[in-house]
């Protein structure tokens, strides 16, 4: 049986620090399995350096040049990890069979990705790395990671429980992935929805080894609610829901203060109208956010943009010349190169 060509995408945005070692482990990897026949020897490792401002493109580049399983791929500048990783996946399916997708930190364990191809071999087309375990983790993002799944699947998002972007994907996925055209893309929930058959393969997640996390507090509260709203109308019925009921509490209430008034109780607080008139404000407010963000999200599907600018392809041909191998180009262009 043929070997596939596998292609490992890493996106890395200021990843100087863990880079020389990810590029020493992924490479004895993709050595190792070359030399035991499972994949082909035509296989590629490519790093996505995402606008990055310190030496991340330098030490990519640098290698490529001198290693031919490694391969950059250059943002024109910071898109975010999924955009990158986008970027990533289409560039790397016109020269491989099977795209691999990993963190540049190597949190994921890499020797489960023989796993993969395995499976791949089998005739799944999306293979999800699970993660058995999170106690690597703090507490804390423990804790609000399991939130979050649990919010999804109640708004009716359908994520595979502790899988982030270890995953194997196969061409033929990968090219219908690309006919999702939405700007707002939110990978782990548009996987499943492909609809291919899949696995599973379940591995140890590590602690970050050098550098620091790119997905501080902050980042991380607006990726979920990227999430959530790029998938689910549900926070919006849920303000609908809200506003139903503070109307009908507020005629009950104003029912009550009517009678009130009638039987001549006048001495009806101030606090009361004071407070319901803050809470129904406030009400008001969240719900006009809530609508404003969706109506955003609208707003950016209709303009179009694309979602990230390619600075250097390896895959295409350069004008300086310095770049792509025959061979890969002609693979990528889908076009046999002229031999003169
Ligand atoms: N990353 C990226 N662009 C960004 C932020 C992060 O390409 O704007 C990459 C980063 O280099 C890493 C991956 O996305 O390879 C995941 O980031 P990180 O490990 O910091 O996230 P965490 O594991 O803490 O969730
Ligand atoms: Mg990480």
């Amino acid at each position: 049986m043929n070997q596939p060509i596998l292609a490992i995408v890493v996106p890395c945005y200021n990843e100087e620090e863990t880079l020389p070692r990810t590029i020493r482990q992924l490479h004895d990897l993709v050595v190792r399995m070359i030399r035991e026949k499972t994949i082909c020897s035509k296989s590629k490792i490519l790093f996505v350096d995402d606008g990055s401002t310190d030496e991340t493109w330098t030490l990519i580049h640098k290698e490529s040049l001198q290693n031919d399983h490694v391969r950059g791929l250059k943002l024109a500048r910071n898109v975010g990890h999924q955009n990158a990783l986008l970027a990533g996946l289409f560039t790397a399916k016109k020269v491989s069979d099977c795209v691999l997708s990993i963190d540049a930190d190597l949190q994921d364990d890499i020797s489960v990705i023989p796993e993969f191809i395995q499976k791949f071999n089998e005739g799944h087309e999306i293979v999800y790395g699970v993660r058995k375990r999170r106690d690597t983790d703090t507490f804390f993002k423990r804790k609000t990671a399991e939130t979050f799944y649990k919010m999804m699947k109640k708004m009716g998002v359908d994520l595979i429980y502790n899988h982030a972007d270890f995953r194997l994907m196969s061409r033929r996925a990968i090219q219908e992935l690309e006919r999702f055209d939405e700007v707002n893309l939110f990978l782990r929930g548009i996987v499943p929805l492909i609809g291919f058959q899949s696995a599973e393969v379940y591995y140890e997640r590590k602690k970050r080894m050098a550098g620091e996390t790119k997905y501080p507090l902050k980042k991380m509260l607006a990726f979920a609610f990227d999430g959530i709203s790029s998938f689910s109308v549900t926070p919006i019925r849920f303000v609908l829901l809200i506003g139903l009921v503070s109307f009908f509490v507020s005629v009950l209430f104003g029912t009550y203060f009517l009678l009130l008034k009638m039987t001549g109780h006048t001495q009806t607080g101030w606090t009361s109208l004071i407070t319901s008139i803050w809470l129904i404000g406030g009400l008001q407010l969240i719900a006009i956010g809530l609508i404003g963000e969706y109506i955003g999200k609208i707003y950016k599907e209709t303009k179009r943009r694309p979602k990230y600018i390619v600075d250097f392809d390896p895959f295409m041909f350069h004008p300086s010349g310095k770049t792509a191998d025959k061979e890969e180009y002609s693979l990528a262009s889908g076009k046999l190169t002229e031999t003169n």
